[in-house]
């Protein structure tokens, strides 16, 4: 449906995005996650035709998006990372103006507003202000205003960042529903490696402008299958201690971690009693160590040696 090819833009001094390829297929929820400053803004609005490329192509149906933008403009979604919807309406009149300009009107454009306001859940709140409204509110609006026009392309910036934890799983069951149920493709960003995991049937992973790594999340963490994660829980943390583990030789990242310190090893070397005396040499008080499954954060750590918030 979409396919993207050696896709770069350059600013002055800065090569924002360097070469990314991506595709989807029709039907498929995609996630590309990367840190801040990874490049995917300046991708997506690319894609959605917001800004021109230095160079590359972006196909979508196999036509060429960059010569005909009407091609995708039509049939796409796009929910910006900074919400633009008028503050001084009311929901209810955002989505009457935005599904005017999508050439709605009369009867369909009232069912239209009724049954996204629905989806996301604020019929209730319909005639307030945009400007009285929670984060979480602004940000469904905000969604809801990209729905107008029944797209079969979503494509969405960060839609959770900022918001109170109920908000935000309301959105993620909102979108697996539009998925899932309305069959609508989906692009979805995010520095969120849970939600991308959740939502997500293949994931893109991005750091300074290029794609690392690609697959479903089970083909990502078999880029681990060959290393263990250990979370080690001390009392106090230690840089001496870090330095010490960091120079053993099968131990391949370490990085701090909550209580304590997140260490990747090569698969089965045992290890605790080498972690315990390096422990006690340094002085530090272990209180536990846990061997982890991999999580989509510990692929990334293993790419980049960085984790994914830093
Ligand atoms: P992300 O969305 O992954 O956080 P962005 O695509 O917003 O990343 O930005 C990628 C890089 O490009 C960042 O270093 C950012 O500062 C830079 N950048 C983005 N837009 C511009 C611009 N208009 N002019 C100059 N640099 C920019
Ligand atoms: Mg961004």
């Amino acid at each position: 449906m979409l396919q993207v090819e050696d896709l770069r833009k350059k600013f002055k001094n800065k090569t924002a995005v360097d070469g990314v390829n991506l595709f989807l297929d029709q039907g498929e929820s995609v996630g590309l996650l990367g840190p801040n400053g990874a490049g995917k803004s300046t991708t997506i609005s690319m894609i959605s035709t917001l800004l021109t490329p230095t160079s590359g192509d972006v196909r979508y149906k196999g036509s060429d998006v960059l010569k005909k933008p009407d091609v995708i403009r039509p049939v796409l979604g796009v929910v910006p990372q900074e919400i633009a919807i008028y503050e001084e309406l009311t929901a209810y009149e955002n989505m009457d103006f935005f599904g005017k300009a999508y050439g709605l009107s009369g009867k369909k454009l009232k069912n239209k507003i009724d049954e996204i306001l629905e989806l996301v859940g604020l019929t209730d709140r319909k005639k307030e202000k945009v400007r009285e409204y929670s984060g979480g509110m602004k940000r469904r609006i905000n969604i809801a205003v990209s729905l107008m026009h029944d797209p079969e392309l979503l494509i969405m910036d960060e839609p959770t960042v900022g918001i109170d934890p109920q908000s935000r799983s309301y959105i993620l069951d909102m979108v697996r529903q539009l998925n899932q149920e309305k069959g609508m493709t989906v692009l979805y960003t995010s520095h969120y490696m849970e939600e991308v995991e959740k939502l997500c049937d293949r994931i893109y992973i991005m750091d300074h402008g290029q794609i690392i790594a690609s697959g479903t999340k089970e083909e990502l963490k078999s880029i681990l299958s060959s290393e263990d994660t250990i979370l080690i829980e001390v009392q106090e943390k230690s840089s001496q201690f870090v330095e010490e583990l960091n120079n053993h030789s099968a131990i391949q990242q370490v990085v701090e971690a909550n209580g304590g310190y997140k260490v990747i090893i090569a698969k089965n070397k045992d290890l605790f009693a080498d972690i315990f005396e390096l422990a006690k040499s340094m002085k530090v008080k272990v209180r536990g160590v846990h061997v982890q499954t991999p999580t989509l954060e510990d692929v990334f750590l293993h790419l980049t040696g960085r984790k994914l918030r830093d």
